[in-house]
Protein backbone atom coordinates (compact mmCIF):
# COMPACT_ATOMS: atom_id res chain seq x y z
CA UNK A 1 0.00 0.00 0.00
CA UNK A 2 1.30 3.34 -0.49
CA UNK A 3 1.39 6.08 1.69
CA UNK A 4 -1.47 7.54 -0.40
CA UNK A 5 -4.04 4.28 -0.11
CA UNK A 6 -3.29 4.47 3.89
CA UNK A 7 -4.45 7.78 4.27
CA UNK A 8 -7.10 6.82 2.32
CA UNK A 9 -8.46 4.02 3.73
CA UNK A 10 -7.77 5.60 7.51
CA UNK A 11 -9.73 8.56 6.30
CA UNK A 12 -13.04 6.59 5.34
CA UNK A 13 -13.67 4.05 7.49
CA UNK A 14 -11.72 5.53 10.85
CA UNK A 15 -13.04 8.34 13.71
CA UNK A 16 -10.96 11.63 13.10
CA UNK A 17 -9.66 11.43 16.56
CA UNK A 18 -5.62 11.56 15.81
CA UNK A 19 -3.80 14.34 14.17
CA UNK A 20 -1.04 12.16 12.19
CA UNK A 21 2.28 13.00 10.78
CA UNK A 22 2.63 12.15 7.26
CA UNK A 23 4.30 9.20 7.57
CA UNK A 24 2.87 5.54 8.07
CA UNK A 25 5.33 2.78 9.83
CA UNK A 26 5.51 -0.79 8.61
CA UNK A 27 8.24 -2.21 10.54
CA UNK A 28 11.40 -1.08 12.66
CA UNK A 29 14.03 -2.53 14.39
CA UNK A 30 15.80 -1.09 17.65
CA UNK A 31 15.66 2.98 17.29
CA UNK A 32 15.07 2.79 13.57
CA UNK A 33 11.52 2.65 11.96
CA UNK A 34 10.71 2.27 8.07
CA UNK A 35 7.71 3.02 6.46
CA UNK A 36 6.30 1.88 3.40
CA UNK A 37 8.70 3.07 0.82
CA UNK A 38 11.34 1.86 2.94
CA UNK A 39 12.67 5.38 4.21
CA UNK A 40 14.48 5.22 7.69
CA UNK A 41 13.15 7.45 10.93
CA UNK A 42 15.55 7.49 13.72
CA UNK A 43 12.93 7.27 16.87
CA UNK A 44 13.17 9.82 19.72
CA UNK A 45 9.57 8.76 20.44
CA UNK A 46 9.17 5.40 21.51
CA UNK A 47 5.35 5.39 20.79
CA UNK A 48 5.41 7.96 23.20
CA UNK A 49 7.27 6.34 26.05
CA UNK A 50 6.26 2.52 25.36
CA UNK A 51 9.22 0.81 23.44
CA UNK A 52 11.55 1.65 26.38
CA UNK A 53 13.48 -1.27 24.19
CA UNK A 54 13.20 -0.16 20.82
CA UNK A 55 11.54 -2.13 18.22
CA UNK A 56 11.46 -5.72 17.90
CA UNK A 57 14.46 -6.13 20.60
CA UNK A 58 15.51 -9.91 20.38
CA UNK A 59 14.86 -10.65 24.11
CA UNK A 60 11.79 -9.03 24.12
CA UNK A 61 10.59 -10.59 21.05
CA UNK A 62 10.84 -14.07 22.10
CA UNK A 63 9.56 -13.72 25.47
CA UNK A 64 6.30 -12.61 23.85
CA UNK A 65 6.45 -15.26 21.11
CA UNK A 66 7.50 -17.85 23.43
CA UNK A 67 4.20 -16.71 25.52
CA UNK A 68 1.75 -16.29 22.41
CA UNK A 69 2.53 -19.92 21.34
CA UNK A 70 2.03 -21.14 24.65
CA UNK A 71 -1.07 -19.49 26.06
CA UNK A 72 -2.24 -16.23 25.15
CA UNK A 73 -5.01 -15.49 27.70
CA UNK A 74 -6.93 -17.16 30.40
CA UNK A 75 -9.41 -14.89 32.72
CA UNK A 76 -8.69 -13.64 36.38
CA UNK A 77 -11.21 -16.38 36.81
CA UNK A 78 -7.89 -18.71 37.30
CA UNK A 79 -4.37 -18.23 38.49
CA UNK A 80 -1.77 -16.61 36.50
CA UNK A 81 1.73 -17.42 37.34
CA UNK A 82 3.23 -14.42 35.07
CA UNK A 83 1.02 -11.92 37.22
CA UNK A 84 2.28 -12.89 40.50
CA UNK A 85 5.92 -12.72 38.78
CA UNK A 86 5.69 -8.96 37.66
CA UNK A 87 3.73 -8.20 40.65
CA UNK A 88 6.46 -9.25 43.21
CA UNK A 89 9.36 -7.56 40.93
CA UNK A 90 6.93 -4.30 41.15
CA UNK A 91 6.82 -4.84 44.92
CA UNK A 92 10.67 -5.22 45.06
CA UNK A 93 11.26 -1.94 42.88
CA UNK A 94 8.82 -0.11 44.65
CA UNK A 95 9.08 -0.81 48.19
CA UNK A 96 4.97 -0.63 48.01
CA UNK A 97 2.50 -3.85 49.13
CA UNK A 98 0.26 -5.14 46.01
CA UNK A 99 -0.48 -4.48 42.50
CA UNK A 100 -3.73 -4.30 40.87
CA UNK A 101 -2.95 -5.43 36.61
CA UNK A 102 -4.81 -3.94 33.97
CA UNK A 103 -3.70 -2.69 30.19
CA UNK A 104 -3.88 0.81 30.05
CA UNK A 105 -2.36 4.64 32.13
CA UNK A 106 -6.06 5.68 32.44
CA UNK A 107 -6.92 2.11 33.74
CA UNK A 108 -4.39 2.25 36.43
CA UNK A 109 -5.37 5.97 37.20
CA UNK A 110 -8.66 4.76 37.68
CA UNK A 111 -8.10 2.19 39.96
CA UNK A 112 -6.07 4.80 41.89
CA UNK A 113 -9.22 6.71 42.28
CA UNK A 114 -11.45 4.43 43.49
CA UNK A 115 -8.45 3.08 45.79
CA UNK A 116 -8.23 6.49 47.26
CA UNK A 117 -12.16 7.09 47.19
CA UNK A 118 -12.92 3.53 49.26
CA UNK A 119 -9.94 3.76 51.63
CA UNK A 120 -11.35 6.89 52.86
CA UNK A 121 -15.28 5.56 52.64
CA UNK A 122 -14.34 2.70 54.49
CA UNK A 123 -12.24 4.81 57.13
CA UNK A 124 -14.70 8.07 57.49
CA UNK A 125 -17.74 7.60 55.51
CA UNK A 126 -19.40 9.63 53.10
CA UNK A 127 -18.63 13.11 52.14
CA UNK A 128 -14.83 12.75 51.78
CA UNK A 129 -14.22 12.24 48.02
CA UNK A 130 -12.11 15.61 46.91
CA UNK A 131 -9.10 14.51 45.43
CA UNK A 132 -6.42 17.55 44.35
CA UNK A 133 -4.60 17.05 40.80
CA UNK A 134 -2.43 19.75 39.26
CA UNK A 135 -3.30 22.37 37.02
CA UNK A 136 -2.03 21.29 33.58
CA UNK A 137 -2.01 17.87 34.51
CA UNK A 138 -2.66 14.81 32.04
CA UNK A 139 -4.15 11.69 33.44
CA UNK A 140 -5.65 10.33 31.09
CA UNK A 141 -9.04 10.26 28.26
CA UNK A 142 -11.73 8.21 29.95
CA UNK A 143 -14.19 9.97 31.59
CA UNK A 144 -12.95 10.27 34.98
CA UNK A 145 -9.70 10.55 34.42
CA UNK A 146 -10.73 13.87 32.39
CA UNK A 147 -12.30 15.01 35.02
CA UNK A 148 -8.73 14.58 36.90
CA UNK A 149 -6.91 16.22 34.30
CA UNK A 150 -6.42 19.61 35.10
CA UNK A 151 -6.67 21.56 31.76
CA UNK A 152 -10.14 23.23 30.74
CA UNK A 153 -9.55 21.98 27.14
CA UNK A 154 -10.57 18.56 28.18
CA UNK A 155 -13.58 19.55 30.11
CA UNK A 156 -15.61 20.26 26.99
CA UNK A 157 -18.45 18.51 25.21
CA UNK A 158 -18.77 15.26 27.60
CA UNK A 159 -20.76 16.78 30.18
CA UNK A 160 -21.41 15.42 32.85
CA UNK A 161 -17.82 14.79 34.35
CA UNK A 162 -17.12 12.86 36.97
CA UNK A 163 -17.16 15.01 40.31
CA UNK A 164 -14.79 15.77 43.30
CA UNK A 165 -11.55 17.02 41.62
CA UNK A 166 -9.94 20.50 42.70
CA UNK A 167 -6.79 21.78 40.39
CA UNK A 168 -3.75 22.89 42.43
CA UNK A 169 -1.31 24.99 40.58
CA UNK A 170 1.88 22.96 40.25
CA UNK A 171 4.55 24.03 42.69
CA UNK A 172 2.29 26.83 44.56
CA UNK A 173 2.47 25.18 48.01
CA UNK A 174 0.09 28.43 49.00
CA UNK A 175 -2.43 27.22 46.78
CA UNK A 176 -2.28 23.70 47.85
CA UNK A 177 -2.43 24.34 51.37
CA UNK A 178 -5.58 26.70 50.96
CA UNK A 179 -7.68 23.90 48.58
CA UNK A 180 -6.54 21.12 51.09
CA UNK A 181 -9.60 21.18 52.61
CA UNK A 182 -11.41 18.63 55.13
CA UNK A 183 -13.11 16.85 52.47
CA UNK A 184 -9.72 16.06 50.69
CA UNK A 185 -9.07 12.06 49.99
CA UNK A 186 -6.05 12.05 48.18
CA UNK A 187 -3.69 14.22 46.30
CA UNK A 188 -2.84 12.73 42.50
CA UNK A 189 0.15 14.56 40.48
CA UNK A 190 2.74 13.55 37.81
CA UNK A 191 6.37 14.43 39.24
CA UNK A 192 7.01 15.38 36.06
CA UNK A 193 4.18 16.60 33.98
CA UNK A 194 4.80 15.15 30.46
CA UNK A 195 2.18 16.19 28.18
CA UNK A 196 1.64 19.30 29.95
CA UNK A 197 5.25 20.92 28.68
CA UNK A 198 7.96 18.58 30.81
CA UNK A 199 7.31 20.51 33.74
CA UNK A 200 9.09 18.97 36.59
CA UNK A 201 7.54 19.57 40.10
CA UNK A 202 10.01 21.08 42.84
CA UNK A 203 11.50 19.41 45.72
CA UNK A 204 9.70 21.87 48.13
CA UNK A 205 6.21 21.50 47.03
CA UNK A 206 6.56 17.32 46.75
CA UNK A 207 7.72 17.69 50.27
CA UNK A 208 4.69 19.84 51.25
CA UNK A 209 2.26 17.72 49.74
CA UNK A 210 3.69 14.62 51.50
CA UNK A 211 3.47 16.20 54.86
CA UNK A 212 -0.34 17.34 54.27
CA UNK A 213 -1.42 14.29 52.93
CA UNK A 214 0.93 12.35 56.57
CA UNK A 215 -0.89 14.76 58.40
CA UNK A 216 -4.57 14.73 57.05
CA UNK A 217 -4.32 10.67 56.17
CA UNK A 218 -4.70 11.50 52.25
CA UNK A 219 -3.18 9.67 49.95
CA UNK A 220 -0.48 10.82 48.27
CA UNK A 221 -0.54 9.24 44.76
CA UNK A 222 1.90 9.39 41.81
CA UNK A 223 0.95 9.09 38.18
CA UNK A 224 4.23 7.33 36.89
CA UNK A 225 2.95 6.49 33.06
CA UNK A 226 5.23 8.48 31.24
CA UNK A 227 8.04 8.99 34.06
CA UNK A 228 8.32 5.33 35.14
CA UNK A 229 9.92 2.57 34.23
CA UNK A 230 13.77 4.04 34.02
CA UNK A 231 12.52 7.07 31.70
CA UNK A 232 13.75 9.58 34.58
CA UNK A 233 17.22 7.42 35.63
CA UNK A 234 15.55 5.99 38.27
CA UNK A 235 12.94 2.72 37.83
CA UNK A 236 10.75 5.20 38.91
CA UNK A 237 11.14 8.75 39.50
CA UNK A 238 9.22 9.67 43.37
CA UNK A 239 12.97 8.02 44.70
CA UNK A 240 14.75 10.77 43.24
CA UNK A 241 12.57 13.40 45.29
CA UNK A 242 13.13 10.99 48.12
CA UNK A 243 9.30 10.43 49.21
CA UNK A 244 7.06 8.00 50.24
CA UNK A 245 3.76 7.59 48.05
CA UNK A 246 0.74 5.65 48.61
CA UNK A 247 -0.16 4.70 45.54
CA UNK A 248 1.96 4.62 42.26
CA UNK A 249 0.64 4.25 38.60
CA UNK A 250 2.42 2.94 35.80
CA UNK A 251 2.09 1.72 32.14
CA UNK A 252 3.50 2.91 29.22
CA UNK A 253 6.65 1.54 29.07
CA UNK A 254 5.87 -0.93 31.33
CA UNK A 255 4.97 -3.28 28.42
CA UNK A 256 7.62 -2.57 26.16
CA UNK A 257 5.38 -1.96 23.55
CA UNK A 258 2.33 -4.26 25.08
CA UNK A 259 -0.69 -2.77 26.65
CA UNK A 260 -0.19 -3.46 30.26
CA UNK A 261 -0.32 -0.98 33.34
CA UNK A 262 -0.37 -0.96 37.23
CA UNK A 263 -1.81 0.37 40.24
CA UNK A 264 0.37 -0.56 43.13
CA UNK A 265 -0.53 0.47 46.19
CA UNK A 266 0.86 0.30 49.92
CA UNK A 267 0.23 -1.87 53.25
CA UNK A 268 -2.26 0.39 54.67
CA UNK A 269 -4.58 -0.23 51.10
CA UNK A 270 -3.24 -3.66 50.74
CA UNK A 271 -6.99 -4.74 51.20
CA UNK A 272 -9.12 -1.66 50.62
CA UNK A 273 -9.99 -3.39 46.73
CA UNK A 274 -11.43 -6.77 48.03
CA UNK A 275 -13.26 -9.09 45.73
CA UNK A 276 -15.84 -8.09 43.67
CA UNK A 277 -14.70 -4.21 43.92
CA UNK A 278 -12.96 -4.06 40.70
CA UNK A 279 -11.64 -5.82 38.01
CA UNK A 280 -10.96 -6.31 33.95
CA UNK A 281 -11.14 -8.86 31.12
CA UNK A 282 -7.70 -7.98 29.56
CA UNK A 283 -6.08 -7.00 32.26
CA UNK A 284 -2.97 -9.20 33.77
CA UNK A 285 -2.79 -10.92 30.30
CA UNK A 286 -0.08 -13.39 29.87
CA UNK A 287 1.59 -12.02 26.98
CA UNK A 288 1.38 -8.39 28.54
CA UNK A 289 3.42 -10.37 31.22
CA UNK A 290 5.90 -11.85 29.39
CA UNK A 291 6.63 -8.59 27.91
CA UNK A 292 6.44 -6.45 31.14
CA UNK A 293 8.56 -9.50 32.93
CA UNK A 294 11.38 -9.17 30.46
CA UNK A 295 11.29 -5.41 30.45
CA UNK A 296 11.63 -4.90 34.18
CA UNK A 297 14.80 -7.62 34.06
CA UNK A 298 16.34 -5.64 31.53
CA UNK A 299 15.50 -1.67 32.24
CA UNK A 300 16.27 -1.61 35.98
CA UNK A 301 19.84 -3.22 36.95
CA UNK A 302 22.23 -0.15 38.22
CA UNK A 303 24.13 -0.11 35.27
CA UNK A 304 21.46 -0.11 32.38
CA UNK A 305 20.03 2.92 34.92
CA UNK A 306 23.30 5.08 34.84
CA UNK A 307 23.35 4.69 31.03
CA UNK A 308 20.35 6.26 30.90
CA UNK A 309 21.46 9.10 33.03
CA UNK A 310 24.57 9.16 30.84
CA UNK A 311 22.36 9.03 27.87
CA UNK A 312 20.30 12.12 29.21
CA UNK A 313 23.17 14.18 30.07
CA UNK A 314 24.61 13.89 26.34
CA UNK A 315 21.57 14.80 24.40
CA UNK A 316 21.21 17.40 26.79
CA UNK A 317 24.96 18.57 26.33
CA UNK A 318 24.29 18.53 22.19
CA UNK A 319 20.83 20.13 22.49
CA UNK A 320 22.84 23.25 24.69
CA UNK A 321 24.51 23.56 21.82
CA UNK A 322 22.26 24.31 18.94
CA UNK A 323 20.72 27.56 17.51
CA UNK A 324 17.15 27.66 18.82
CA UNK A 325 17.03 26.19 21.68
CA UNK A 326 15.85 28.66 24.60
CA UNK A 327 15.52 25.94 27.77
CA UNK A 328 15.65 22.74 27.92
CA UNK A 329 13.65 20.48 30.34
CA UNK A 330 12.67 17.29 32.49
CA UNK A 331 15.31 14.64 34.11
CA UNK A 332 16.82 11.54 32.74
CA UNK A 333 15.64 10.30 28.86
CA UNK A 334 12.14 12.87 29.37
CA UNK A 335 13.73 15.77 27.42
CA UNK A 336 11.14 19.16 27.04
CA UNK A 337 12.97 21.82 24.69
CA UNK A 338 11.49 25.59 24.55
CA UNK A 339 12.73 26.84 21.26
CA UNK A 340 13.75 30.56 20.81
CA UNK A 341 10.95 30.51 17.97
CA UNK A 342 8.11 29.04 19.27
CA UNK A 343 7.93 26.60 16.38
CA UNK A 344 7.78 23.09 17.72
CA UNK A 345 5.09 22.09 15.84
CA UNK A 346 6.87 23.22 12.40
CA UNK A 347 10.12 21.46 13.64
CA UNK A 348 9.02 18.41 14.40
CA UNK A 349 6.91 17.79 10.98
CA UNK A 350 10.20 18.62 9.38
CA UNK A 351 12.03 16.13 11.56
CA UNK A 352 9.60 13.34 10.25
CA UNK A 353 10.35 14.70 6.25
CA UNK A 354 13.91 14.60 7.25
CA UNK A 355 13.95 11.22 9.00
CA UNK A 356 13.31 11.58 12.74
CA UNK A 357 10.48 10.99 14.51
CA UNK A 358 10.21 13.25 17.66
CA UNK A 359 7.00 14.24 19.97
CA UNK A 360 5.68 18.11 21.18
CA UNK A 361 4.02 18.69 24.34
CA UNK A 362 2.49 21.78 24.18
CA UNK A 363 4.19 24.36 22.37
CA UNK A 364 7.50 22.45 23.39
CA UNK A 365 9.54 19.61 21.84
CA UNK A 366 9.73 16.43 23.68
CA UNK A 367 12.13 13.79 23.42
CA UNK A 368 11.23 9.94 24.53
CA UNK A 369 14.06 7.74 22.83
CA UNK A 370 13.88 4.05 23.49
CA UNK A 371 16.22 3.86 26.09
CA UNK A 372 18.79 1.16 24.60
CA UNK A 373 19.31 3.55 22.16
CA UNK A 374 22.67 3.82 21.04
CA UNK A 375 25.36 6.38 21.07
CA UNK A 376 25.46 6.13 16.70
CA UNK A 377 21.39 6.08 16.60
CA UNK A 378 21.25 9.11 19.05
CA UNK A 379 24.18 11.18 16.87
CA UNK A 380 22.42 10.53 13.45
CA UNK A 381 18.81 11.75 15.25
CA UNK A 382 20.72 14.79 16.83
CA UNK A 383 22.34 15.45 13.62
CA UNK A 384 18.85 15.72 11.39
CA UNK A 385 17.25 17.45 14.78
CA UNK A 386 20.08 20.47 14.39
CA UNK A 387 20.13 20.81 10.58
CA UNK A 388 16.06 21.23 11.12
CA UNK A 389 16.48 23.91 14.27
CA UNK A 390 19.10 25.80 12.40
CA UNK A 391 17.13 26.03 8.89
C1 LIG B 1 -0.14 8.74 28.71
C2 LIG B 1 -0.52 9.11 30.10
C3 LIG B 1 -1.71 8.65 30.68
C4 LIG B 1 -2.74 7.88 29.90
O1 LIG B 1 -2.28 6.62 29.54
P1 LIG B 1 -3.11 5.76 28.45
O2 LIG B 1 -2.35 4.46 28.40
O3 LIG B 1 -3.11 6.52 27.19
O4 LIG B 1 -4.48 5.58 29.00
C5 LIG B 1 -1.94 8.97 32.00
N1 LIG B 1 -1.06 9.69 32.71
C6 LIG B 1 0.09 10.14 32.19
C7 LIG B 1 1.04 10.93 33.04
C8 LIG B 1 0.41 9.88 30.87
O5 LIG B 1 1.53 10.37 30.34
Amino acid sequence: MTLEEVKNKEQKYMMHTYGRFDAALVSGKGSVAYDESGKEYVDFTSGIGVNCLGYCDDGWVKAVSDQASTLQHISNLYYSPLQGEVSEKLIGLTGLSKVFLCNSGAEANECAIKLARKYSFDKYGKGRNKILTLVNSFHGRTVTTLAATGQDVFHDFFFPFTEGFDYVEANNTEDLKNKFTDDVCAVFMELIQGEGGVMPLTQEFVNTAEELCKEKDALLMIDEVQTGVSRTGSVYCFSQFGISPDVVTSAKGLGGGLPIGACICGEKLSDVLGPGTHGTTFGGNPIACAAAKEVLSRVTTPEFLSEVAQKGEYIREKLSEMKNVREIRGMGMMIGIVTEKDNAKQIAAKCVENGLLILTAKNLLRLLPPLNITYDELDKGLSILKTVMEE
